[in-house]
């Protein structure tokens, strides 16, 4: 049996199916991944160091922080100006369909939630919205006019709830996952019986530890861990996963949800 026939078998008999996602899955929109062959990282090693250091700057200057933030270009592109790719509708599919639970993604893109899928926790956050870094209330970024404290040297912008200091909500590295999205997405891996993981290196921890937590269960009957990736990663050559279907996930998916239509 092909490994899309078998992954397709093996999510309908699933009781609870999850996707972890990460870059991987938005590179056919257009945003380019960090390592792979054309990412950002891979062409520019400076860039990642910068990266490395950006909580510490929030924590050490929020207004220096803010000030960049502002003045320089987000390095994935204008994010408003792409759109879900076929991988993305496939998962919507797959959840409208009654399979698929919950997407837990690393991508801060937004595009699962602009395709259409419902339950969608952002790991790394989310590109759209602010998070105060003391209380961890959450703003769509249109709710504070940051051009405007900047002009009038009001940086940084406060939390409405608490008045800690607000940051972006993307995590950055270093920075703890917030623990709402933490304790949420381990809830979903202890019920999940079939896990796919779609497009991502998985080499950024906590992420990746999550399909390693799956494989170690306790007192649960087996799950299945299935990658969807352009190349092998950790997960494959440590025997987490249970199988690798390689190549892109926006022509592998929607196969997936057209095998599903066959036999369904
Ligand atoms: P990564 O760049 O480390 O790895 C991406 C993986 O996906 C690679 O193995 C690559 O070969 C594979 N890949 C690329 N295009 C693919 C495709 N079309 N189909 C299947 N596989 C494909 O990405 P990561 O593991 O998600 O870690 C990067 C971190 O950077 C994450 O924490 C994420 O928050 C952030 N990030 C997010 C975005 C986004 O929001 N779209 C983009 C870049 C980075």
């Amino acid at each position: 049996m092909g490994l899309i026939k078998q992954a397709s078998a093996e999510l309908m008999k699933s009781s609870y199916a999850i996707a972890l996602t990460g870059a991987g899955m938005s590179t056919e929109s257009g945003i380019p991944d960090f390592r792979g062959p054309s990412g950002i990282w891979t062409k520019n090693p400076e860039a990642e160091r910068k990266a490395f250091q950006r909580y510490e700057q929030f924590l050490a200057s929020p207004v220096k922080y803010w000030e960049e933030r502002l003045s320089s270009p987000s390095l994935l592109g204008d994010l408003e100006k792409m759109a879900p790719n076929p991988g993305h509708y496939a998962l919507v599919e797959f959840e409208r369909m009654g399979y698929l639970k919950a997407v837990i993604t690393q991508n801060i893109d937004n595009l699962h939630q602009r395709a259409g899928s419902k339950t969608v926790l952002d790991y790394h956050g989310n590109e759209s919205r602010l998070r105060c870094g003391s209380c961890s209330a959450r703003y769509d970024r249109e709710e504070y006019d940051l051009e405007g404290l900047r002009r009038e040297g009001r940086l940084p912008p406060l939390c409405r709830e608490c008045g800690g200091v607000v940051k972006l909500d993307t995590v950055h590295f270093g920075e703890p996952i917030p623990p709402d999205v933490a304790e949420r997405s381990l809830e979903e891996v202890e019920k999940c019986d079939l896990m796919f993981i779609c497009g991502t290196s998985a080499v950024v921890y906590p992420f990746a530890g999550l399909p390693v937590l799956l494989k170690q269960r306790r007192g649960n009957a087996k799950a299945t861990i299935v990658e969807i990736n352009a190349e092998p990663t950790p997960l494959t050559r440590e025997g987490i996963s249970d199988y690798l279907i390689q190549g892109k996930t926006g022509l592998i998916l929607p196969k997936l949800v057209d095998e599903l239509k066959r036999k369904g």
